[in-house]
């Protein structure tokens, strides 16, 4: 089964070819990042005249570098939600278009569960099974007791972790998107301010980084007004022990509570060197039967192959759309 998969959620066109859920044809992924670098973060006008821009070319490209013709196609899927309103309605758009125009089953796919069957393409999964989804918009721990059948256990109750990267990034002159650059910086240093570790320990899931961003914030601060030259590299490696500190242990604490084979991380705070490592030895020390299944990461980020992924799993439930099929910002797992 071939499904040609949009996704443009945020600022990624991007245009895939998938067979079967877990093989991947092609993955075509253009970015915006040099047009919003200047601005600091994403300007959802520039990220949707962009998306018009690319899409005809990733759709070209998508299909040549598989070798597949309209004609080979079992559906289209696209992502719809949730994310920019204005750069969602580009690729919805554009997989109704095609679907009409080639008489092509259409397939809604929410973005989050796209992050998570990233980890398809690493291995079959089982269920029930456990993921951390770490983006720059959101930061949940999910079950997944069926394939398509996701239970939110614990969110952040303010910023993603992607957004405080992003956001102490911009304090050390990182330009957007600064989480890779941080996690660079970090491993150069050591955790010498020991930042605090919120709702570490306790008797729930949920996260809160705000007190950490603003601990950061108030520490560069107070360094610039006497004077005095931090270590960025230390700085950095601080901000990112507290965050893996508290990704790990909540991960363990659901793990107890939620018994799993297999534990997924997604999202694109998933590429973090700092955190792969931790999460990895982690469970190996205690919880070695548990399989820990983290995307290479170049499937972390935004990109249409994670949205054919979990489109396959909708195809099978024959879960499809028509030419009424809008975008829905703020679209959740209920909805899915
Ligand atoms: P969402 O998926 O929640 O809708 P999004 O699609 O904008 O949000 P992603 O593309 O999944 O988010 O992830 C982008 C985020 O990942 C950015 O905040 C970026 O800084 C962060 N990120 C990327 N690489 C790393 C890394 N190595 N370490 C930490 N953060 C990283
Ligand atoms: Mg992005
Ligand atoms: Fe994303």
């Amino acid at each position: 089964e071939l499904i040609l998969a949009f996704e443009s959620s945020c600022d990624e066109t991007s245009v895939a070819v998938i067979e079967d859920g877990t093989k991947i044809l092609s993955n075509i992924i253009a970015t915006q990042i040099n047009s919003h670098k200047r601005f600091g973060g994403v300007v959802p006008e520039v990220a949707s005249r962009h998306h018009v821009e690319q899409i005809t070319d990733c759709i070209d490209l998508a299909l040549n570098e598989a070798n597949v013709n309209y004609s080979d196609l079992t559906a289209v899927a696209v992502t719809y939600g949730p994310g920019l309103v204005g750069s969602l309605l580009i690729g919805v758009t554009a997989a109704k278009t095609v679907a009409y125009a080639h008489q092509l089953p259409l397939i809604p796919v929410n973005h989050m569960a796209g992050h998570i069957y990233a980890a398809r393409f690493v291995k079959p999964l089982q269920y029930p099974l456990l993921a951390l989804m770490v983006s720059g918009g959101h930061t949940e721990l999910v079950t997944l007791t069926a394939p398509g059948e996701f239970h939110i256990i614990g969110e952040t109750r303010d910023d993603a972790a992607g957004e405080a990267y992003d956001k102490i990034g911009r304090v050390l002159g990182i330009t957007y998107p600064a989480g890779k650059e941080v996690d660079r910086l970090a491993h150069l240093g050591h955790d010498t301010f020991h930042f605090p570790r919120a709702m570490d320990g306790e008797d729930n899931l949920d996260f809160s980084f705000s007190g950490l961003k603003s601990a950061f914030i108030n520490t560069v601060h107070h360094a610039d007004q006497i004077g005095e030259q931090l270590s960025r590299e230390d700085l950095a490696a601080s901000f990112q022990a507290a965050v893996v500190d508290v990704l790990v242990d909540k991960t363990v604490q659901a793990l107890h509570q939620h018994p799993v084979d297999q534990l997924v991380v997604a999202g694109g705070v998933a590429a973090n060197q700092g955190l792969r490592e931790a999460m990895t030895a982690r469970l190996a020390e205690e919880f070695p039967n548990i399989d820990v299944i983290i995307p290479p990461v170049r499937l972390t980020g935004d990109n249409a192959a994670m949205i054919g992924a979990a489109a396959h799993i909708e195809l099978a439930k024959h879960h499809f759309a028509d030419e009424t099929l809008n975008a829905v910002p703020n679209l959740n797992f209920q909805h899915a």
